[in-house]
C-alpha cells in the first residue's frame, strides 16, 4: 500500500474518530486483489486470418493489432479509430484473441486532450488551474460558477496539465453512475475513458480495475467517496465536482466526509485540489473568502468564478406561486399558474421538468374513518405509499408491506386515502391533464440502474418525453437543450425539520434544479411553489441574489455559533433496550470535562427515536472552531465505559440530524 495511503488512512480515522481498522477496510476494499495471481488480459490479432472476408472496418483493427504488442480494448479502439464496441464484436467473432500480459504492464490509455475553444473568463480560470497543477505543490481552489458556466470544460484543462506532465488525476462525482453524460464529455475531449469507481461495479471488474490503478495503468480516475482510498500514484490534481453535496458525507458505517478527505488527500500528495460548485457550502465559501462581509480566507483556498453561462445563454426567470394564494384543488398539488405554464411549454414543443423531493405515491396513509396513520413497525417513521409497485414502504429501514385494502385498525373498508404528494401522485396528476403528452418519472427506485437512468436521460435529450417527474436524481449535471420549464411542486420539502443546514441545501438544490431550464438558446421559465414566499431561501432564488442569502445565512450561524463558526460532533447511542440507552446517554453527558469552549447539548431523543427496531438518542458536543474536537471527545470517551448492549456512533461535523 502506498505511504501515501496510509498517511490518509490514520489521518482519517484521527479526524473521525473512527478505529484504524475501519478505515482500512475503506482502502482494501477488493480483498480479491491482494491474491498472488494478478495476470493482465490484452488484446492480439488471431492468426491465420482471412482479411479479405473482413469489412473495411475490421481489417483496420487487424492492422493496428499487432501481435508482438497486445493493447487494451480502448486504446486499440483508438489507434484503429473504430468504436470499443466493435472491437467487443470481434473478440466475440474470434478475430481478435485475449491474452494474459505480465503483470507491472502499463495500459497504454493514450488519452489525447482536444480542448475547446475556452471563453476569456474560462481560459483565465484554466490558465490558475493549470499553473496550479505544474506547480506541483498543494492548494485548495473553490471553482464557482452558476449551471452551463462551463466549470467542467475548466476543469479538464487541469486534469490535462497533470497528463501532460505524466502524472494522473482522481475525480470525485456524486452518483457516479447516474453521470453518463459526463462520461460521454471526457470521451469527447479525451479520446479515451477514464477508469470508473463505485459501488456499482461488480466484483470482476472491481478487482480488475483496482489492479489496473494499483500497476499504474489508469491516467484518470472517476468515481463516487469510496475513490479516495484507491492506491493510485503520482497524482497531478484532485477535482470535487458538485463538493456541496451531501452525498459526499458517509452516512454508514465509517462516517467520513469525502470532500474533507480528499483535502486530505491532496495535501498528502502535495497536488492542487479543484472544489467545483454552482451553490458552493458555506465551509468552503468562507474559506475561500468568497461571502462578502467575511474575511475568513485561508491562504491555501483560491477563489476562481465563472460568472456568465457559456454561448450568452440566460440564466432563466424564477417566480414564486405563493400556494396560500393560488391554491390547488383537493387532492390536487399543481396551481393554476403552473398548470398553464406546462400547457404553454407542451404548446410550444419544448420540455417541463416538475420537481419535488419526494418518492413514492403519498407520504403518509390514513384512514378517513377512524383517523389511523400507518406507521413503520421498527422505525418512528410513516409508511410511503408507492402505488405503482401497491406496496407501503419505509424508506430509512426499507420495511415493506402490501398496500391495504381495508384499515388494519378499524377495518373500515376503501376508507385509506393517500395524505400528500410524492412524485407518482404528480405523475399521475399530470397525466390527466395533459392526457397526450409523454410523461415520465424519475426516482431512486423508479429507475434503478445506472442502464435505466442513461436510457431517460437519453430519451430526454432526443426530445421523447414531454413532462418530466422526478426528485433530486434529476437535479444534478444533466443538460437538455429543449427544457424551458422547470416547476418546483413544493418547494417547502426541505425547509421543516430544524436542520442545521436546511435552508442552505434548500437554496441548493432549488438552485440547481432551476439550472436544468434554458442552457441553450432558448430562454428558461421557473415556477416555484410554495407556502413561503417570504422566507429568505425563496426571495433569494427569486432574485438569484446567492450573496445576499449567503450573507444572512452566515450571519445567523455566526451568532449561533454553528459551524462553520464552531465545530460540531454527535454522539448517537442506540440499543433495543431504550431505558439503557438513555441512562447511558445521561451517564455520558454526566461524564463530559467541564469546558468553557464546549457545551454539551443533550441527550434527546433523536428525530428517528426509533429505527430498525432500536431505540435511539443523540448528544451533541458543540465547540468553539479553536478546540480540536477529535482530540477532546477522544479524552471524554475515554472515561466512560458504554454497555456492550448499546452502540455509540460518532458523527463528527455531522450533516445529517436524523
Ligand atoms: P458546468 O459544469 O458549469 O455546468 P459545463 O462545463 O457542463 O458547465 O458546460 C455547459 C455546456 O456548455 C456544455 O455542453 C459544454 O460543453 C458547453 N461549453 C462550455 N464551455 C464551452 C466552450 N468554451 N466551448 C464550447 N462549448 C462549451
Ligand atoms: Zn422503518
Amino acid at each position: 500500500m502506498p505511504l501515501a495511503i496510509r498517511h490518509l488512512i490514520r489521518e482519517t480515522s484521527r479526524e473521525t474518530l473512527m478505529p484504524l481498522g475501519n478505515v482500512l477496510r475503506l482502502a482494501m476494499s477488493v480483498p480479491a486483489a491482494f491474491d498472488a495471481k494478478s495476470g493482465k488480459v490484452a488484446l492480439v490479432r488471431a492468426p491465420d486470418l482471412d482479411l479479405n472476408a473482413l469489412s473495411a472496418k475490421r481489417r483496420n483493427v487487424i492492422e493496428a493489432a499487432d501481435p508482438g504488442t497486445p493493447l487494451a480494448t480502448a486504446e486499440l479502439a483508438r489507434r484503429a479509430e473504430v468504436n470499443a464496441s466493435l472491437i467487443r464484436n470481434m473478440v466475440g467473432d474470434g478475430n481478435l484473441l485475449r491474452v494474459e500480459v505480465p503483470e507491472n504492464w502499463h495500459d497504454a490509455e493514450g488519452l489525447e486532450f482536444r480542448a475547446v475553444t475556452l471563453s476569456p473568463a474560462q481560459a483565465q480560470m484554466a490558465d490558475i488551474f493549470k499553473a496550479a497543477v505544474r506547480t506541483s505543490a498543494f492548494q485548495s481552489l473553490l471553482l464557482e460558477g452558476v449551471p452551463g458556466s462551463g466549470k467542467t470544460e475548466v476543469y479538464f484543462e487541469a486534469i490535462a496539465a497533470a497528463l501532460e506532465m505524466g502524472k494522473r488525476a482522481l475525480v470525485l462525482l456524486p452518483e457516479i453512475a447516474l453521470s453518463a453524460q459526463w462520461l460521454s464529455r471526457f470521451r469527447e475531449r479525451f479520446g479515451g475513458d477514464p477508469l470508473v469507481w463505485h459501488s456499482g461495479i461488480t466484483g470482476a471488474q472491481r478487482r480488475r480495475n483496482w489492479l489496473r490503478i494499483a500497476h499504474g495503468g489508469a491516467q484518470v480516475v472517476v468515481g463516487a467517496r469510496s475513490a479516495l482510498f484507491l492506491p493510485l500514484t503520482d497524482l497531478g490534481v484532485v477535482v470535487v465536482d458538485e463538493e456541496h453535496d451531501p452525498s459526499f458525507k458517509q452516512e454508514d458505517g465509517t462516517l467520513y466526509h469525502a470532500r474533507d478527505v480528499a483535502i486530505s488527500r491532496a495535501r498528502i500528495e502535495v497536488c492542487p485540489v479543484i472544489l467545483a460548485s454552482a451553490t458552493p457550502s458555506l465551509e468552503t465559501a468562507l474559506k475561500a473568502g468568497a461571502v462578502a462581509g467575511y474575511n475568513q480566507a485561508t491562504v491555501e483556498t483560491k477563489y476562481c468564478s465563472l460568472p456568465a453561462r457559456h454561448g450568452g445563454a440566460r440564466m432563466p426567470v424564477v417566480d414564486l406561486v405563493d400556494l396560500r394564494r393560488d391554491r390547488p384543488a383537493r387532492g390536487r398539488f399543481l396551481s393554476e399558474a403552473l398548470k398553464v405554464a406546462v400547457q404553454r411549454t407542451l404548446a410550444l414543443g419544448e420540455q417541463s421538468i416538475l420537481f419535488l423531493n419526494r418518492r413514492g405515491y403519498a407520504p403518509l396513509t390514513i384512514c378517513r374513518a377512524c383517523g389511523f396513520r400507518f406507521c413503520c413497525p421498527n422505525c418512528s417513521a410513516w409508511m410511503i405509499e408507492h402505488r405503482f409497485r401497491e406496496r407501503l414502504i419505509c424508506h430509512h429501514c426499507g420495511y415493506v408491506r402490501p398496500t391495504p385494502e381495508f384499515c388494519t385498525e378499524c377495518g373500515a373498508l376503501e376508507s385509506l386515502i393517500g395524505s400528500g404528494p410524492g412524485v407518482e401522485r404528480i405523475a399521475e396528476e399530470v397525466a390527466a391533464l395533459f392526457p397526450d403528452a409523454k410523461i415520465a418519472v424519475m426516482a431512486s427506485d423508479t429507475v434503478r440502474s445506472a442502464a435505466a437512468a442513461t436510457e431517460l436521460v437519453s430519451s430526454m435529450q432526443h426530445d421523447e418525453i414531454d413532462i418530466l417527474v422526478g426528485t433530486q436524481i434529476l437535479a444534478k449535471g444533466h443538460h437538455f437543450p429543449n427544457l424551458t420549464l422547470v416547476g418546483v411542486v413544493d418547494a417547502d420539502v426541505g425547509l421543516t425539520g430544524g436542520d442545521l443546514r436546511a435552508g442552505e441545501r434548500c437554496f441548493q438544490l432549488l438552485y440547481q434544479v432551476a439550472g436544468r431550464a434554458g442552457r441553450e438558446t432558448k430562454p428558461g421559465q421557473v415556477l416555484i411553489q410554495t407556502h413561503m414566499p417570504e422566507h429568505p431561501v425563496m426571495q433569494a432564488l427569486k432574485s438569484g441574489d446567492r450573496d445576499g442569502f449567503l450573507r444572512v445565512e452566515c450571519e445567523e450561524r455566526r451568532q449561533g455559533g454553528m459551524p462553520p463558526f464552531g465545530r460540531l460532533a454527535a454522539l448517537i447511542l442506540a440499543g433495543a433496550d431504550g431505558e439503557l440507552v438513555k441512562q447511558t446517554g445521561r451517564r455520558l453527558a454526566a461524564a463530559a470535562p467541564h469546558d468553557d469552549n464546549v457545551r454539551i447539548l443533550g441527550p434527546a431523543p433523536a428525530p428517528l427515536s426509533l429505527l430498525r427496531g432500536r431505540y435511539r438518542v443523540r448528544l451533541l458536543a458543540k465547540a468553539h472552531v479553536e478546540v480540536d474536537l477529535p482530540t477532546w471527545v477522544r479524552a471524554w470517551l475515554a472515561h466512560v465505559r458504554i454497555p456492550s448492549k448499546v452502540q455509540l456512533q460518532i458523527d463528527m461535523d455531522p450533516v445529517s440530524f436524523l
